[in-house]
């Protein structure tokens, strides 16, 4: 067998050409193509009788070319051929098919499947554009009789396995059946198994090569339900094995970020009182929970690694400066990066609310500073005299040297995945790689030197990730999920209105504004038109400023704007001194204004569920009742319809995340590709959540050992496995 490794350019009856069609489907190696699997599964087994079918049943038949032919209608082209058993006759229609035209010659055999149905005109059965396969040409006279016979054994009288075509269907289903079974039948007869055997009788896994024939070629008694919903045995062991590797990695990484040497800090009276100093209000439940999970880790002299989890809201911000006090109060820095300029502004308001008020000495480095001015702040952050320093990512990875960073706050509002999160911590976490850590120049050699002590790490996530999914994508960090919302909150009320309602809009608008409040009025800009769009929240500024409220404080703030203008904006709507605020979507992150209780939110239908729902976290954040009021201007999709509806019926951070997943599936709803979440061959997030749960559980039971279970051979075997693959199919080298 050629190894799994190998190019798919060297199987037989592929080379250079087709290689190129096949990487386009992920296809590179010898072992993707192993892992194509069939994205659905015919019973040919039992093929029907056409005289036996019935209006409304999906079948599999195989029959006869009769006839066919092309017709012109006025609205399309229909295609329409007759196959035949005997005498009896189904009818199969395409529209729009065109290049179906010579495409059947009579007396070749084909299998056809799809949904019968009754003709409206003369009655009798037909299918409508059914998959179809030739299976046999009446004058095939190329092969010899032999390996035609055993050819089309693979086509009829069993289960037979339907693949994605390739290269707009020059690579049918059937050149993929006969191109993976013969790589099958070079596999060895004993294809070694990665996964420990403790592991394969926890689960009870079939054999590798038991398991990839079986997928491929499914054995006649199989449950063709099984067998759809990717439940058979052969299925769950190719499954699990992709995601017991990927957790293995994930676990693996954890460890060794544990093995580091890290900070152990100091948790006595005096840590304790500064900390009930600052707070405000009383903690709920789950931020004391959160926060002893997180100080537990940080008085670990191992370096923290920790993702503060909580919907919009939650206060995430009081759990975070809580930690950011236990490092001060030991005498190190702590750093917060925030993903953009105006959340990194919120934060420092917050800080110096809660921080400074207290005595801490809080610095914020934003792009918008003078360079004189920046100059200064980073002298104070290298001396030592800046105690929490917040800023943009950007700023403060690239520029920064701190005196003694000990903790690194992120604020991760856009949703990083594991490998970029491997990228960050590479940066923040090896003080030979980045700035962040490194001593000034000037300051003792041992403190600069290779042996410096890792800063702890907490990352802080709105995104509502389910958790079972927080495992893939977080596995190498320890949650803590604020699951509780503070006291006094009234849950927010949600409409959904079509704008020729907005007078009534504007009318509540401006009751609220009387009564004291304050109002979002978001409009969508979407990239690809960020011109246009923008000129109509410009235009819109306009007409609600002029025309519709010419008595009331209205204010604009948008992306492109000078960073000293939207700060000030910012400051005039959080201190009460705008009534209403016209926005695109830049205010989506952290903007905390209790006072404001009204959203508006236009073309609600044109925004993602998770974006919908990180706006209307933006309100109900008070005592007071809090409104969000999606407008939707002309047609509404029907995924349109289902976001608005969950909108509507609810406000759990959870329940919208899962639906948004099954929205968009995993890769959208993770910002694809670019988000770093791994890119599976066989397994899908959504379906398998418990495997890999499974997964996640084996993985770590494994690097446990040896033990009388596994022993350190199998381990080592699983690791290298583990980093073959990852490099390979996750390109992650940096892994292990
Ligand atoms: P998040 O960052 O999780 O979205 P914030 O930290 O901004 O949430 O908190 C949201 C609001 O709730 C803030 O106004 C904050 O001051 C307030 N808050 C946080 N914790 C509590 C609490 N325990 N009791 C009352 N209010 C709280
Ligand atoms: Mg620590």
């Amino acid at each position: 067998m050629p190894a799994p490794a190998t190019s798919v350019q060297y199987v037989k009856g592929i080379g250079p050409r087709l290689a190129e069609v096949l990487a386009a489907k992920g296809i590179h190696t010898v072992d993707d193509l192993l892992h194509y699997l069939p994205f659905r599964y015919e019973d040919r087994l039992n093929p029907r009788g056409i005289a036996e079918l019935r209006a409304g049943e999906m079948a599999t038949v195989i029959a006869e070319v009769r006839n066919s032919g092309l017709f012109r209608t006025r609205r399309m082209p229909i295609f329409q051929m007759t196959a035949g058993q005997g005498r009896a006759r189904l009818k199969c229609i395409w529209f729009n098919a065109t290049y179906l035209r010579d495409r059947f010659k009579p007396g070749q055999t084909v299998a056809l499947y799809g949904k019968v149905e009754q003709d409206h005109y003369g009655g009798e059965l037909q299918i409508v554009q059914p998959q179809f396969e030739i299976l046999g040409d009446a004058d095939d006279t190329s092969s010899d009789a032999a390996a035609q016979k055993a050819a089309a054994s693979l086509e009829i009288g069993r289960i037979v396995p339907i693949y994605e075509s390739a290269g707009q269907g020059r690579l049918s289903s059937h050149w993929f059946r006969r191109i993976i079974h013969t790589t099958l039948e070079t596999l060895p007869p004993d294809l070694p198994d990665p996964i420990p055997e403790a592991v394969r009788q926890h689960l009870s896994l079939i054999s590798p090569r038991e398991a990839l024939w079986k997928v491929h070629w499914p054995e006649p008694g199989e449950s063709l339900q099984d067998l759809q919903s990717s439940r058979t045995p052969a299925h769950i062991r190719l499954i699990f094995e992709e995601l017991f590797f990927v957790e293995l990695g994930l676990e693996l990484k954890r460890r060794q970020q544990k093995a580091q040497t890290g900070i152990a800090f100091r948790l006595d009276e005096g840590v304790r009182s500064a900390i009930k100093k600052i707070l405000p209000f009383h903690p709920t439940g789950a931020q004391k929970r959160a926060l002893k999970e997180i100080a537990s880790d940080m008085a670990q002299p191992s370096p923290m690694r920790r993702l503060l989890q909580g919907d919009v809201g939650s206060g995430k911000t009081l759990v975070a400066f809580e930690a950011a006090i236990i490092a001060i109060e030991n005498g190190y820095q702590v750093a917060l990066m925030a993903p953009t300029e105006i959340l990194a502004q919120q934060h420092y308001f917050s800080a110096r609310r809660i921080l400074e008020h207290a005595g801490y000495r809080v610095v914020l480095l934003t792009g918008s500073l003078e360079d004189s001015q920046k100059r200064d702040i980073r002298r104070h952050i290298v001396q030592g005299d800046a105690q929490l320093v917040i800023g943009t990512h950007a700023l403060i990875e690239q520029k920064v040297e701190f005196a003694k960073l000990g903790l690194v706050i992120v604020d991760e509002q856009h949703r990083f995945g594991v490998l970029q999160r491997f990228k960050l911590m590479k940066k923040t976490g090896e003080p030979g790689n980045s700035h962040v850590g490194r001593a000034a120049p000037g300051r003792p050699a041992e403190q600069s030197s290779a042996a410096s002590p890792e800063p702890d790490v907490l990352v802080m996530t709105a995104t509502p990730i389910p958790r079972t999914l927080a495992l893939t994508l977080y596995g190498d960090l320890d949650v803590s999920v604020l699951d509780e919302m503070p006291p006094g909150r009234v849950p927010i009320v949600t409409r959904c209105l079509p704008d020729d309602r907005s007078p009534e809009v504007w009318d509540f608008v401006r009751k609220q504004a009387a009564a004291g409040h304050q109002a979002y009025v978001v409009y969508p800009v979407i990239e690809e038109n960020e011109e246009t769009e923008l000129k109509a929240a410009i235009k819109m500024y306009k007409e609600l400023s002029k025309k519709i409220f010419p008595d009331l404080r209205v204010g604009l703030l948008h992306g492109r704007m000078e960073p000293d203008l939207k700060d000030q904006v910012m400051r005039l709507f959080q201190k009460g001194e705008l009534d209403i605020l016209v926005s695109t979507t830049v205010i989506e992150v952290g903007v905390d204004v209790a006072n404001a209780t009204v959203m508006v939110i236009e073309h609600a239908e044109r925004f993602g569920l998770a974006q919908l729902h990180q706006l209307r976290g933006r309100i109900g954040r008070g005592a007071a009742k809090s409104c969000c009021i999606l407008m939707t201007g002309g047609k509404v999709s029907e995924d349109g319809e289902r976001r608005l509806d969950a909108m509507v019926r609810t406000t759990d951070g959870f329940q919208i995340a899962e639906l948004d997943l099954e929205l968009r599936g995993p890769g959208e709803f993770f910002g694809t590709r670019q988000a770093g979440l791994p890119s599976f061959q066989v397994a899908n997030l959504i379906r398998d959540r418990q495997l890999l749960e499974a997964a996640k559980l084996e993985a770590a039971t494994v690097l446990a050992g040896p033990n009388a279970e596994i022993s350190k051979e199998e381990i080592d075997r699983a690791v290298r496995h583990m980093r073959t693959r990852w490099q390979g199919t996750y390109g992650l080298v940096e892994v292990g």
